[in-house]
C-alpha cells in the first residue's frame, strides 16, 4: 500500500521513543490514541491564556473561556452533522454518554414489559449500563446475537428483525467493534428500528476518529463517542441527542450551571444541553478536543479510514499464516476496521503482549470488555493490534516477525 500519512508521524512527539531500546511500534490505538502537537499546544495555550471558568464570569479570561468552550460545542455539532450546537453534551467519554440516557432517559420511559435491545458485541460501556436500568425499572434486555465460528458474519439480521418488535423502545449498537473490528450497517440499523418505533443509540467509540459520522444521515436519535479515541484529551467526549428528545429528558446529576431557578421548595432546569452539564465543566479539554477535530479533518476522514482498513487488512493477510493462529472478525476487509484481534492456540494473550513489549510493540490482551462475547467464542483472551492514521506498513512487519519470534519460543 502507498503510505500517504508517513510524514504526519513527526506531528504525535509520544511516537519517536524507544521502548527498551527498541523503536516504539503503537498498535493500541482502540484503547487510546497519541495526540498531535497541534492539541497538545492547544491545551498549553489555554492554561496559560485563558484559564477560567466559564458561563458565570463577567471578566475577560471567563468570556473567552466560554467563548472557547461553546466555540468547540459548535464544532463538535459541524463535525456529526448535527443541526445545532444544543444537541451536543459535552461529557467525560463513551461510557459516561451513554449511562447519562440509559439514567435520564431510560428512567423516565422504561416499564415492565417494554424491551431495550443491544447486541452481543457491545463494550461493557453499552451492556452494564442498560443491564442496570432495565433491572430498576423491570424493562427487559434482549441481546441481537453475532454468528459465525470466529463472529465473522457480523450481527445476525435475520435474527435482528425477529427481534425488533413494538416492545423495543431503544436499539443501541456499536459502529464498529473494539474487538471484532467488524464495521456493522449502522444507517440500516437505524431504519429497522425505525420501522417498529424504536429509538436509536449509536456507541461511536470506535468510529469517531476513523470515518466520517453524519447523525441526519444515519438517522440516530443519540450517538456517544470519546475525544481519547480521536488524537484529542482524555476526559472529555460527546453525547449527541436530538434536541427534542434532550429537552424531553429529566436531569441526571444535578448542581451549578444545569438550573434556572432554585428556591428550598424545589428547582427548575435550564434546556438541554446545560441541563445535563452540572458542575464546572471540562473546559480545557473540550478546546483540545476542537483542536483534534480541526486536525482530523485537515488530513481527511475519507482517507483516514481508507487507511486504517488498508492497514488491517494487511496485518490480517500477514498474519492469517501464522501456525494455530484463529483470527477474529469479517474476512471481508472492506466490512473492518482498523483493528484485527487473533488468538494462538498454544499461547495466551498476555505472554504474546508482553513478550510483543520486548520488541518495543504495544499491543492489548485481555478481554478488551466484551466478557460475554469472549465466553461465546470460547476464548479466555485475544491479543488485539490496532491501527491509526500514523501507522505504517513497516510496523505490522515487525509485528510479524515478533509473533514468529513468540510461537518459536512458546512452541
Ligand atoms: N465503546 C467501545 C466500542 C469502546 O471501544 C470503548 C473504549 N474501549 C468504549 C465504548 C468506552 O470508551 P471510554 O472508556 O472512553 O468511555
Amino acid at each position: 500500500m502507498s503510505d500517504t500519512f508517513a510524514h504526519i508521524r513527526l506531528d504525535f512527539p509520544t511516537l519517536h521513543q524507544q521502548v527498551g531500546n527498541k523503536p516504539l511500534v503503537y498498535l493500541d490505538n482502540a484503547a487510546t490514541t497519541h495526540k498531535p502537537r497541534a492539541v497538545i499546544d492547544t491545551l498549553t495555550r489555554y492554561y496559560e491564556h485563558d484559564n477560567s471558568n466559564v458561563h458565570r464570569g463577567l471578566h475577560a479570561l471567563s468570556m473567552r473561556a466560554t467563548d472557547g468552550y461553546e466555540a468547540a460545542r459548535a464544532r463538535a455539532a459541524t463535525f456529526i452533522n448535527a443541526a445545532d450546537p444544543a444537541e451536543v453534551v459535552f461529557t467525560r467519554g463513551t461510557t459516561e454518554s451513554i449511562n447519562l440516557v440509559a439514567q435520564s432517559w431510560g428512567a423516565a420511559n422504561l416499564r415492565p414489559g417494554d424491551v431495550v435491545l443491544i447486541t452481543e458485541m457491545e463494550h461493557h460501556s453499552n451492556l452494564v449500563p442498560w443491564q442496570l436500568i432495565t433491572q430498576r425499572t423491570g424493562a427487559t434486555l434482549r441481546y441481537v446475537p453475532v454468528s459465525g465460528e470466529n463472529a465473522e458474519h457480523g450481527l445476525d439480521l435475520d435474527a435482528l428483525d425477529r427481534l425488533l418488535t413494538p416492545e423495543v423502545k431503544l436499539f443501541a449498537f456499536t459502529h464498529i467493534s473494539n474487538t471484532l473490528g467488524v464495521i456493522n450497517p449502522v444507517a440500516d440499523l437505524c431504519a429497522r428500528a425505525r420501522k417498529v418505533g424504536a429509538l436509536t443509540l449509536i456507541d461511536a467509540a470506535q468510529s469517531i476518529g476513523h470515518e466520517p459520522i453524519d447523525v441526519r444521515a444515519l438517522g440516530c436519535d443519540f450517538l456517544a463517542f470519546s475525544g481519547h479515541k480521536m488524537a484529542g484529551p482524555t476526559g472529555i467526549g460527546v453525547l449527541y441527542g436530538r434536541r427534542e428528545l434532550l429537552d424531553a429528558m429529566p436531569p441526571w446529576q444535578g448542581g451549578g450551571g444545569m438550573i434556572n431557578t432554585v428556591e428550598y421548595s424545589g428547582s427548575t432546569w435550564k434546556p438541554s444541553p446545560e441541563r445535563f452539564e452540572a458542575g464546572t465543566p471540562n473546559v480545557a479539554d473540550a478546546i483540545g478536543l476542537r483542536a483534534a477535530m480541526d486536525y482530523l479533518d485537515g488530513l481527511g476522514r475519507p482517507a483516514i479510514a481508507a487507511h486504517d482498513t488498508a492497514l488491517a487488512a494487511l496485518c490480517y493477510e500477514a498474519l492469517r499464516g501464522l501456525p494455530g493462529i484463529r483470527i477474529l472478525g469479517p474476512v471481508d476487509s472492506t466490512k473492518r476496521g482498523g483493528t484485527v484481534s487473533f488468538a494462538f492456540k498454544d499461547v495466551h494473550a498476555h505472554d504474546v503482549v508482553t513478550f510483543a513489549d520486548q520488541d518495543g510493540i504495544a499491543l492489548r490482551g485481555g478481554h478488551h470488555c466484551n466478557q460475554p462475547l469472549m465466553k461465546k467464542l470460547g476464548l479466555p483472551s485475544t491479543t488485539r493490534a490496532s491501527f491509526y492514521v500514523y501507522n505504517t506498513p513497516g510496523e505490522i512487519d515487525v509485528l510479524v516477525a515478533s509473533m514468529r519470534r513468540i510461537l518459536k519460543f512458546f512452541t
